[in-house]
This record gives C-alpha cells, structure tokens and sequence, in this order.
C-alpha cells in the first residue's frame, strides 16, 4: 500500500488530547488542556438557543453572518483603533484552528519558509509543512522568554513568507512587548514578509501589561493576518468560531482556501457571537481580572507546593518548574506521574517545541488556572501532598 502524507502520518495525537485521556483515566483534576470548567455566559447562550429556535439554520454566508463580521470589525476599532472595511476584510471560521489553517495555506506554497517561535500551539508545524513549506524555528527559553532578535533575523532569508505570531503567548503566557513587535515589524519588511497572528489570548492580559496587535504597528496593516477566537473570549471553546481580520486583498485567498475546508459556520452560534462583541467594557475587563485572580490562587498554591512558579501575564496558563521538588525526570515522566499518583494533570512544556534545535527545556510543566478556585486550591494540596509524601 502507498503511504499516507507523511506529515500526518508521522504524527501522533495531540498533547491536550492525550492528557485529558490520562487525566480520565486516573480520576485527575485536569489542569492540562486548556478549557474553562463553567459554561460560559448565560446571556450569549440563551442568544445562540434563541438563533437556533428562530432560524434560518441554513448555510448562512460563505464570509459568515454580515451581523458578526460588522461586530469583529467594530471590535477592532473599539478596542484597537484599527480601521476595518468588514465587508472585504473579516471572515467568520470554525474555530482560529481553521482560521490558522486557511491563512497559512493561502500564503504559502513549495520552497518558501515559514518562521515559529517555539514554544508554540501544536497545529502550526504541521499546516505549514502539508504547505510544502519548511519551518525554521527560533526557540525562547526560560525563565525570561525574551525574544533573541539576533537568532530570529538569523531564521529569516529572502524565501520567509511569513513568521507565526502568537501573542499572549500559549504555553508560557507570555505577552510581546512593543520593542519587541517592533523588531519583529523591522524583520518582516526587510525580508517582504507576512505575520500571521494568532491573537486568541488577546482579551486575557492581565494587570500591567498590554496586548498590542503587531497590525497597528506603522506599515504593518497591510502584512498581518490576525486571528481571534471566540472560545478564549467568551470562555465557549466547544462552539468553535474563530474570526480573521486581513487587508482586502490576502482575505480574497485566505476566503478561498476557507470555501473548501467549512465553507461556513453554524449560523445560530456565529449570532450570539455577534451579540457578545458588543458587550460593554465591564465584561472584557471582569474575564481578565477574573482570570487574573485564578492565576494568583494557583501560581500561589503551586509556590507553596514547593514549585519554582514562572510569571504568566496572559492567557489560561502558568508554568512551574519542577526540580525544587526534587524531581529528576523529564517534563514528560513528571506530568505523568503526577496524573497518576497525585491525580493532578498539566501538560509538559517540551511539547511546545520541535526537536530541531534540541533545546526543548524539560524541567517545566503548564497548568491550566481557568478552572473554579477550590478546584485549583484542590489541585495545588493534592501536589503538595505528593510531594511531601515523595520527600518523606
Ligand atoms: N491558538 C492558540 C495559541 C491556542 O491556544 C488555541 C486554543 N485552543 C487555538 C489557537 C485554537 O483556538 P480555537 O479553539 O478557536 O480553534
Ligand atoms: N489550546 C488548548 C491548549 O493549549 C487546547 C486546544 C486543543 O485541545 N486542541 O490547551
């Protein structure tokens, strides 16, 4: 039999797949993949039950509902100052997981590189590579993550079509600052390159720091592809809808390649969406200082545990390192072990980076802190108990 496409078949199930099937198993708190333990808003539910009741629920637009395109538009320049034509410049996705799909498949093609700061979401490599595409990885390391400039012009040649940028950044929570994204928008016009942004996280930033959209940086509204997610921002990662803002004329293929991967999204969803974006400034601002709160109760609880905790100034996650507690193991043994034994999940960090430039740091492990606060007091004795008992 003739092999399948190499880039699939050499894979194997997703990280956040595989620990939740651990965390199941055991009976875990799963502290692994990345998903908020409540329903989300009952206000946007009840819109999206109502859609569904009323209709239509056939193919809404290929570009998806005017009413949501028109609210990610106004989004933009509400909470950007981003001048948006939302007829030729939004589209509506199933998830930013297809959203990055059809961006990255419409720019690139056989021989070009594409740039990814590692640590990354796991979906990024594989897209790029079934593209025909080659990765060239620049890798951050802790415990400062700051982005060495010098090693990333390094990555760049003149076949870069484009760099994926993910800001807050998942795993390590990670917010890119404007000196950073401005070297980054030096290199992208020196080398003629486009960013593709996944800015999924860009409502969960947390006291003192900012989430900037490396598009309103000068010259960049024309070479960024930015991507935000529904299921970060209203806290309903299962409803899958995901939004791209682009310049006119690369939304006109990024469309294409989205015709032929969904077509289009269910409509009663993308309507209560529509109704969310137009929430006041109270709800953008009570979800990050919510989530702030729970990364405090757990990055607190992880300290007392005895961790090295890192800082996380966006996004669902917290790092931790693990050897103060006097684990010699990899991330990979280590979370692991304490699915099993403490019955506490998270994910190893060393997930997050490819084996090209081996070195993945392996002494980090990522919690997940959008769960209930006695859920995360739980987690953190259950670890602290482990670790006391494996000291004893
Ligand atoms: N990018 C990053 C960095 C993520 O963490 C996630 C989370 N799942 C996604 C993209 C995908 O978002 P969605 O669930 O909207 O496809
Ligand atoms: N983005 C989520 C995480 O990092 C998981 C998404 C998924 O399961 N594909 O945990």
């Amino acid at each position: 039999m003739k092999p399948a496409n190499p880039v699939f078949a050499s894979l194997g199930t997703t990280i956040f797949t595989v620990m939740s099937a651990l965390a199941n198993e055991h009976g875990a708190i799963n502290l692994g993949q990345g998903f908020p333990d409540d329903e989300g808003p009952a206000d946007i539910r009840e819109a999206a039950a109502k859609a569904i009741l009323d209709g239509p629920n056939q193919y809404p637009p290929m570009m998806g509902l005017p009413a949501l395109r028109e609210a990610v538009g106004e989004a933009n320049r509400r909470f950007y100052g981003l001048d948006v034509d939302w007829q030729k410049e939004v589209m509506v996705t199933s998830g930013a997981t297809e959203a990055l799909h059809d961006s990255i498949t419409a720019l690139l093609q056989p021989g070009d590189e594409a740039i990814l700061i590692e640590p990354c979401y796991d979906s990024y490599r594989p897209v790029i590579e079934a593209a025909g595409a080659t990765v060239k990885a620049v890798s951050l390391q802790p415990p400062h993550w700051s982005l060495p400039v010098e090693a990333l012009e390094a990555a760049f040649s003149d076949r870069t079509k484009l760099i994926v940028l993910n800001t807050p950044m998942n795993p390590i929570g990670k917010v890119f600052t404007r000196e950073e994204l401005t070297a980054i928008a030096g290199l992208l016009e020196k080398y003629d390159a486009y960013a593709v942004c996944d800015e999924v996280y860009e409502h969960l930033v947390f006291s003192g720091h900012e989430h900037i959209p490396l598009m309103t940086l000068p010259g960049m509204r024309e070479r960024c592809v930015r991507i935000g997610s529904a299921g970060k921002t209203f806290s309903l990662t299962g409803w899958k809808i995901g939004y791209v803002t682009a310049p006119a004329a690369l939304m006109e293929v990024i469309a294409k390649t989205h015709q032929f991967v969904t077509f289009t999204t269910a409509p009663g969803l993308q309507s209560a969406i529509a109704y969310g974006l137009g929430k006041d400034d109270d709800y953008f601002a009570g979800l990050a200082g919510a989530l702030e709160a729970k990364r405090d109760i757990l990055s607190k609880g992880l300290a007392e545990a005895g961790f090295e905790v890192l800082p996380a100034d966006g996004t669902y996650f917290v790092t931790a390192d693990f050897r103060p507690l006097g684990f010699n193991g990899t991330d990979e043994e280590f979370c692991r072990a304490i699915t099993e034994q403490a019955k506490v999940a998270a994910v190893p960090m060393s997930a997050f980076y490819s084996n090209d430039s081996g070195d993945a740091p392996t002494h980090l492990a990522r919690f997940c802190f959008c769960k209930q606060d006695g859920i995360l007091t739980e987690a953190s004795k259950r670890l602290a108990d482990w670790a006391k008992a494996r000291a004893a």
